[in-house]
C-alpha cells in the first residue's frame, strides 16, 4: 500500500519515503506526492533524492495494478534504489501547477457546457473537453467570458468524500461517462467548486478559481455529429 498524498494536499511538492519495490516497470514507494497518470490528468515528472546526493529523475508517473499502487518511472540507464532506500521524493512542481490549474478549469469549463462530457485530456499549459451537444451552438467568446469570469470571482475548491450509495443516488454528479469514478472502496471523493460545481474526480486541484489565471478558447471542434471539442489555453 502506498499512502497517497497529494489526494489530500495537492500543493505538497515532496515527501520523504521508502523504497518498498523495484522491478522493470519502476519503483514503488511506501507514500508519495506523485500522482499517477489518470482521469485525464497526466502522471507527474520529478526526481527521487538519495541520502548520499544523487538523485534518480522521474520522467512519468503511472497506477498499477491494484489501487492505491503508483509506479514512479525512472529515466532509462537510471542507476535503481536498494529496497528500503529512505528517499526524498520531489515532483517537477512547475509543470505540476500548470496541470493542476488547467484541470480545475476544465471542472468550470463542464459547468457551462451543457451536455454529457465523452472525453477529456489535460496537457501542459492547455486542456480540452468533449461534449455530446447536437448543432453548433457553442459560443467561443460566450464560454471563455464565462470561464473568466468565474475564475475571478475565485470561487473556493475543496474535496468531500460521500459514501458510494450516496453517489449511486445522485447519478447527475457523473458528467464525465468516459471517466468513471473510482469506486469499490466505500467511499468517492467529490471535487466541489463552490457554488459553480460538484463532481467526482481524483484528480489534483488548486484551493481557488483564481489561481486558475486568464484562459481562452482557442478552438471548438466539430468531432462527430453530436461531438463538440473545446480546446482552453493559458492566456497570461
Ligand atoms: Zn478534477
Amino acid at each position: 500500500m502506498t499512502e497517497l498524498l497529494f489526494r489530500d494536499d495537492g500543493y505538497l511538492r515532496s515527501c520523504a519515503a521508502r523504497v518498498i519495490s523495484v522491478n522493470a516497470r519502476g519503483i514503488r514507494l511506501d507514500r508519495t506526492v506523485f500522482y499517477p497518470m489518470g482521469g485525464g490528468q497526466p502522471g507527474d515528472a520529478g526526481a527521487l533524492r538519495l541520502p548520499a546526493g544523487q538523485a534518480i529523475a522521474i520522467v512519468d508517473t503511472v497506477k498499477g495494478d491494484l489501487p492505491h499502487e503508483v509506479i514512479h518511472i525512472p529515466a532509462p540507464g537510471s542507476a535503481l534504489p536498494e529496497l528500503g532506500t529512505e528517499l526524498i521524493a520531489e515532483i517537477d512542481w512547475t509543470r505540476r501547477y500548470r496541470l493542476m490549474r488547467m484541470h480545475t478549469c476544465l471542472h468550470l469549463l463542464c459547468s457551462i457546457v451543457p451536455g454529457a462530457v465523452t472525453g477529456g485530456q489535460v496537457s501542459d499549459g492547455k486542456g480540452r473537453l468533449d461534449f455530446d451537444v447536437p448543432g453548433s451552438s457553442l459560443d467561443k467568446d460566450a464560454i471563455a467570458g464565462r470561464l473568466n469570469e468565474l475564475i475571478t470571482q475565485a470561487h473556493r475548491v475543496a474535496p468531500r468524500w460521500v459514501a458510494d450509495e450516496e453517489l449511486a443516488a445522485q447519478p447527475e454528479l457523473v458528467r464525465t461517462m468516459s471517466v468513471k469514478p473510482p469506486s469499490g472502496t466505500g467511499r468517492v471523493r467529490l471535487i466541489e467548486i463552490s457554488g459553480v460545481d460538484l463532481q467526482p474526480c481524483g484528480g489534483t486541484h488548486i484551493l481557488s478559481t483564481a489561481e486558475i489565471g486568464p484562459v481562452a478558447v482557442t478552438k471548438i471542434e466539430n468531432k462527430g455529429k453530436q461531438n463538440r471539442r473545446v480546446i482552453l489555453a493559458f492566456a497570461g
